[in-house]
């Protein structure tokens, strides 16, 4: 059976996949199996795979037009974001073609000639299952450094976008990569995902998604016990205070909430303002927000797109609906846009709520949308309540002048990653990943290669006498 993937920009049909069938998923189960136990993968030392990575990181590099064109035809992610991904994806294949020949263990003393090495190991097969906001990106944060140490692949793109998943394979295959090490399964979640994540064969899991299908995957990992790293969503806090820079602030508080159209798991959705600027930040970020260019995500002038797809837009609406509900003041947009230019696509405001309570629902649920809630804030250790109240804890940022208060806050706020004075500086060098409900386990830096290992530990006694119990005991 094959599914057709659809244009959020103007609804037309963009390609095909095919739906796996069990048995198909089993065979890409099983060609992974194969090259790590005994194919060429196996055989590979750690500087050849190091050679593929940095072959990858080229072809990339030579191909990143093409690839961050299926990425915004497919997500409506406008060009210029796609290409800055495409770059990054470029420096993740570099860093961890440089990290393959680095992966090492300990050597640790023990009494009387004996000693003790350890030994870092790839897992084996490793599932892996990816949303559809930033598709290719996540694909390369998981599988560089899990091929860096040595580990083969199984993984299924999300549904609505497959596209840039199955040409990054394609290119991976040109790049000297043998056949079996990284498949590619399309198809639904609950059916050719979950046969995947459930296979007895599957060493470990890498899951980037929502918090109910993490919570799923997490039980049928826990029957097998199966090891799993989870990125799921995010509430990210910005926090500006009086004395920053406002007009950086503003801007970046723009982009924050509106890249990507807000399907970021790091969107700065609760802007925290503080009382005494609230009114004239609130003006400066509206006045900025109406002059977004909206339009075809392959235009380089673009800078908003679609909605990604249509149960995303549903879901949009309905919390807007939420929101005006639960009293919060629709301050722009709130509404699909009605220009026939845009008649077929899913195009919604950017959309902002002022007099947000910190226990509405739209300030509690990631929306993964264009919708930013602005609540003011006059007292520190109430603003710190508020921050922390949701699930989330993924990633904030704090706008100020004050370093002591920033690292004063830093303490207290529950998130994986805080920016202070910036946003959305992720680097594949540093480590990335939730505290609370945003998920467990890292991905990016030196911590994502140990996601993708296991440790042995050798011990050799060269003494030539018996020596079979703890440390320090000794045979009389
Ligand atoms: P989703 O959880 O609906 O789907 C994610 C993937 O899981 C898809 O490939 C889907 O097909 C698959 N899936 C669904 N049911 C499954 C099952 N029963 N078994 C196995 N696989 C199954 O999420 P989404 O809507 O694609 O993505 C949005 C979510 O991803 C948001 O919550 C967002 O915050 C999160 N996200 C997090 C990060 C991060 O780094 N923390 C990055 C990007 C996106």
């Amino acid at each position: 059976m094959k599914t057709n993937i659809i244009s959020p920009y103007d609804g037309k049909v963009i390609g095909e996949v095919k739906e796996f069938t069990n048995d198909e998923v089993e065979e890409a189960i099983n060609n992974a199996q194969y090259e790590f136990n005994d194919g060429e993968w196996s055989r590979y030392s750690s500087d050849e795979r190091a050679q593929i990575l940095f072959s990858i990181a080229n072809s990339i590099e030579k191909n990143s037009l093409e690839l961050a064109t299926i990425e915004s035809n497919n997500n409506g992610k406008v060009i210029k974001e796609t290409i800055g991904e495409m770059k990054s994806i470029v420096d993740t294949f570099r860093y961890y073609g440089g990290m393959s020949n680095k992966i090492s263990g300990e050597t640790l003393p023990l009494d009387n000639k004996k000693f003790i090495y350890t030994q870092r190991k790839p897992l084996g097969v490793i599932a892996m299952i990816t949303p559809w906001n930033s598709p290719l990106l996540m694909m390369a944060w998981k599988i560089a450094p899990a091929l860096a140490a040595g580990n083969t692949v199984v993984l299924k793109p999300s549904e609505y976008t497959p596209l840039s998943s199955i040409k990054l394979q394609q290119l991976c295959l040109e790049s000297g990569l043998p056949n079996g090490v990284l498949n590619i399964v399309t198809g639904q979640g609950n059916t050719v995902g979950n046969y995947l994540v459930s296979s007895d064969k599957i060493a470990k899991v890498s899951f980037t998604g929502s918090i109910i299908v993490g919570k799923k995957i997490a039980s049928i990992c826990g029957n097998n016990l199966k090891p799993i790293s989870m990125e799921l969503g995010g509430k990210a806090p910005n926090i500006i205070f009086e004395d920053c820079n406002l007009d950086n602030a503003v801007r970046a508080a723009v982009k924050a909430a509106f890249g990507g159209q807000g399907h970021s798991c790091s969107a700065g959705s609760r802007i925290f303002v503080q009382k005494s600027i609230e009114n004239e930040f609130i003006e400066k970020f509206i006045k900025l927000t109406k002059k977004i260019k909206i339009g075809d995500p392959l235009n380089m002038e673009t800078e908003y797109g679609p909605i990604s797809n249509t149960m995303q837009l549903e879901k949009v609406v309905k919390l807007v609906e939420v929101g005006l509900k639960e009293g919060a003041t629709l301050a722009y947009g709130g509404k699909r846009i009605e220009d026939p230019a845009y008649r077929n696509g899913l195009f919604f405001y950017p959309t902002i709520f002022t007099n947000v309570d910190s226990n509405m629902t739209i300030a509690q649920e990631e929306i993964f949308g264009p919708v930013v809630s602005i609540l003011a804030f006059d007292d520190e250790s109430q603003l710190i309540k508020d921050a922390n109240s949701v699930k989330y804890g993924l990633s904030g940022a704090i706008w100020t002048k004050d370093i002591n208060r920033a690292l004063r806050l830093n303490e207290k706020l529950e998130m994986g990653t805080l920016w202070i004075n910036c946003y959305k500086q992720i680097s594949c060098k540093a480590p990335y990943g939730g505290m609370k409900s945003s998920g467990y386990g890292r991905e990016n830096g030196k911590m994502a290669v140990d996601e993708f290992c296991q440790t042995k530990t050798v011990v050799i006694d060269y003494s030539d006498q018996v020596s079979i119990w703890y440390e320090g005991e000794k045979e009389e």
